[in-house]
């Protein structure tokens, strides 16, 4: 604990000096900011780098440019928008957030920690950035970077996704962060954790807080902050099918909820145990989709990480059966074309210019480019 108020206000004024001369110049970082765009933006930043953040930061509001015109857009349109940043929760939380707060708070968002933790998708470091960056207030937030600041500023040698630990790095996060400039404070705590007390090797050479820092008095910064417990990455092996008929690719959405919840997706599944990728792929068109597939032509795998999980995608590109009936036509995007019988209702047949319309995850994305820069697919 922090009781020396000498060291507390020497360590802020430090800190604070330290990112007048050394921030970063982000978009967002303004003199007066403006709380939905705080709001929006440490969504954004979930799980996700700031770079790859940026564009997507100023596509946001030439769109969405309140609270209430992205409280009324259809979701599709929201997840569009979102397409490629990942973790499509956040958008969809984004969307159900901003309407609770037309709702319910009169169109202005919220801006004490309490009150933001009831919207969906907002937890306690996200309510605290809000609070502190967009309105100003003292709340603290101790994020990845943060923590490991703490760790290493007082020689915390627990685990630091431990709970207790967690607990403990509130406590001192909300004696440091000063009543003025609050949000500057916790952004120059999260920028010292980015630029200097890096996780490799922290840079303290070049530290604004280095006569105060424990771990580098005792020269145990390099053994901090203490990890257990990490979680397993997983691997899944998922199988797609491409099928072009009269123009037209055969797109599935994907249920609401789950990994990409709500996207468009190459129809395809995941492969069990003891099945052949082809297999999958074979009994997937068969059950879901009614269809009897022929596998034309393997076209190179793929390989996408998630926090959690690593995914190898093997592609086909595949032929509907001689022995499958024709029928009746089925929804279309925008311009009816025949498709095949008991077609399901979350499918489409969308040309290559419909295709733009539909949110893809980034791996289908990429099977699409590469099957159109390489012709195996023409739309011919
Ligand atoms: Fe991190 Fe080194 Fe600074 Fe300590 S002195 S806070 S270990 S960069």
């Amino acid at each position: 604990m922090i009781t020396d108020v000498n060291l507390r206000s020497e360590f802020q004024s430090r800190l604070l000096n330290w990112f007048e001369t050394h921030k970063r110049d982000l978009p967002f970082r303004k003199k007066k900011p403006n709380p939905y765009h705080i709001f929006v933006v440490e969504v954004m930043l979930q799980q996700t780098q700031i770079k790859t953040v940026i564009p997507y930061y100023h596509r946001w509001f030439k769109t969405f440019s309140t609270v209430e015109s992205l409280a009324q857009a259809p979701i599709d349109r929201v997840l569009k928008l979102w397409e490629g940043l990942g973790y499509y929760t956040r958008a969809r939380n984004l969307h159900k957030a901003a309407k609770m707060i037309v709702d319910e708070f009169g169109g202005k968002i919220p801006n004490t920690v309490n009150e933001l933790m009831r919207l969906p998708g907002i937890g306690r470091y996200t309510a605290g950035a809000i609070s502190s960056i967009g309105f100003g207030k003292p709340a603290p937030i101790v994020d990845g970077n943060v923590a490991r600041v703490f760790a290493r500023l007082f020689n915390v040698k627990k685990d630091i996704l431990n709970s207790d630990t967690q607990k403990y790095f509130y406590e001192l996060a909300a004696q440091l962060v000063p009543e003025k400039e609050p949000g500057t404070f916790n952004q120059a705590l999260m920028e010292l954790g980015s630029l200097v007390c890096i996780s490799e090797i922290p840079k303290c050479e070049i530290c604004p807080v280095r006569n105060l820092c424990l771990a580098y008095k005792n020269k145990t910064q390099l053994d901090l902050p203490v990890r257990k417990n990490k979680t397993e990455i997983k691997k899944i092996e998922m199988v797609v099918g491409i099928i072009e008929k009269n123009s037209r690719i055969l797109i599935r959405k994907r249920p609401p909820y789950g990994i990409w919840g709500g996207l468009w997706e190459i129809p395809g599944t995941v492969r069990t145990k003891g099945q052949t990728p082809e297999e999958a792929l074979m009994q997937e068109f068969q059950e879901a989709l009614g269809l009897k597939i022929k596998i034309q032509k393997t076209l190179p795998q793929i390989v996408h990480h998630l926090t959690h999980r690593n995914l190898m995608i093997y592609p086909y590109v595949c032929l509907i059966s001689e022995k499958q009936k024709r029928g009746q036509a089925s929804s279309v995007a925008r311009m009816p074309v025949p498709v095949l019988r008991s077609m399901p209702k979350n499918t489409r047949w969308a040309s290559q210019c419909n295709l733009k319309r539909f949110s893809f995850p980034v791996p289908h994305q990429n099977i699409l480019k590469r099957c159109l820069t390489q012709q195996v697919v023409t739309f011919r």
